[in-house]
């Protein structure tokens, strides 16, 4: 296999720091190496496989898809997108449209447009800045790193970036921060790569209410959070609050590229204003309404909730029994963390874990993050946990 890391390293433009184990198959929770060898995976490829991998009603709802159509272009009427956008709005319980990309940045971009069509042609001045807040993270293209909330991120290489955003260091310092030009404000209800960090609730709340009375927008980027990933349809109806645009990407396909901006602005595009080649295709928006339908009933059922109760009653153990490695568990639903005392011992989990055959994710500077299968079995739960036991105790 040394053949394929050479290959990569060879081809491959170097910007991520990988590992090299080949991965060739998995079956829910589990993933195999080429040699064999077995691994939990508690991170689902960044939130991403939210209905384990290999799930058989996945996979045949993408062959059964594959083998009629897959692609026409968003010129022609795509039967699955409309009713993918369907069922996005009834689970939401908001009155909203949607809009198809392929990413999260995506998602976002578009959520930037729609806030910027908005700002311009609702108010009197034009009305563009957005605010964002420190430790987010919204994606990678060079507006959406922009809107992220680190200042390591806005590379001076990659400069010039767009201007039109603000950054603040909580949800209280967002008042103070709008001036004549804002047009509203863009949060993770729980930051992912910024450190697994829930807001508070009634904190969100009041934001909400203040900005609605202003009509100033409130963007809430789901890409982590939404499709039952903190155990409702979207974190937004777990704070219990009306968003006026979300953003929803990695979960929603369960590993086939989707993204979506849902706004309550159903008016706000005319054709022409955003497009997007692959955008809400035959095969993701397919894929998009099987993962839907199978964690509705996971939801339905009571099992999400049981298997929640189960993973964070394991977490929490473990931050108690080992204060020498955790100050706190921390999250919501499936979205979880500890954190750890220092940044060191964070990288050194994450190996020993790994070599003990379980997959774990970092999140900001000294948080291990969780971010397994929603369909995760308690045999899988339970197994991880020993694993991470064994590697702790290794460290
Ligand atoms: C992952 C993520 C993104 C970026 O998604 P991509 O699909 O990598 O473009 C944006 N926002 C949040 C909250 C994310 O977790």
């Amino acid at each position: 296999m040394d053949d394929l890391q050479t290959l990569d390293r060879q081809y491959v433009l170097h910007s991520y720091a990988r590992n090299y184990t080949p991965f060739v198959r998995g079956e829910g929770a589990r993933l195999y190496d080429a040699k064999g060898k077995e691994y939990i995976d508690f991170g689902s490829g960044i939130g991403v496989v939210s209905v384990g991998h290999a799930h058989p009603r996945l996979a045949e709802a993408i062959c059964d898809q594959a083998s009629k159509l897959l692609h026409t272009s968003n010129l022609f009427v795509i039967e699955p997108q409309a009713r993918l956008a369907e069922r996005l709005v009834e689970l939401s319980g908001y009155d909203m449209r949607c809009f198809f990309g392929n990413s999260g940045a995506e998602a976002n971009e578009a959520a930037l447009k729609i806030a910027r069509k908005y700002g311009e042609t609702r108010f009197e001045t034009k009305r563009y800045k957005i605010i964002t807040l420190e430790h987010s993270f919204h994606g990678r293209t060079i507006t959406t790193v922009k809107a992220t909330g680190q200042e390591s991120m806005h590379k001076s290489e990659f400069s010039p970036y767009p201007a039109g955003f603000a950054y603040v260091d909580s949800i209280d310092a967002v008042y103070e921060a709008i001036d004549d030009e804002t047009v509203g404000v863009m949060i993770e209800l729980v930051q992912g790569e910024g450190g697994v960090q829930p807001f508070d609730k009634a904190a969100v709340q009041d934001l909400q209410a203040f900005l609605h009375s202003r009509d100033l927008l409130l963007i809430v980027d789901e890409v982590q959070t939404g499709v039952y990933r903190t155990g409702e349809f979207l974190a937004s109806n777990l704070y219990e609050i009306e968003p006026d645009i979300v953003t929803l990407a990695k979960g929603l396909g369960g590993g086939v590229p989707i993204g979506v901006a849902m706004t309550r602005l159903k008016e706000i595009f005319a054709p022409g204003d955003h497009g997007s080649t692959f955008g809400g295709n035959f095969l993701s928006t397919r894929a998009g309404l099987t993962v839907l339908e199978i964690l509705e009933a996971e939801l339905d059922s009571g099992a999400l909730a049981e298997r929640i109760e189960l993973f964070s009653r394991a977490l929490e153990r473990l931050a108690e029994s080992m204060p020498e490695h955790f100050t706190e568990a921390v999250g919501l639903g499936l979205m979880r963390g500890l954190r750890c005392v220092d940044a060191q011992i964070q990288g050194a989990i994450l190996e020993a874990a790994f070599k003990e055959g379980l997959i774990l994710l970092k999140a900001g500077r000294n948080t291990v993050r969780f971010l397994p299968p929603l369909t995760i079995s308690r045999d899988e739960i339970d197994e991880g946990f020993k694993r991470l036991e064994r590697a702790l105790l290794a460290l």
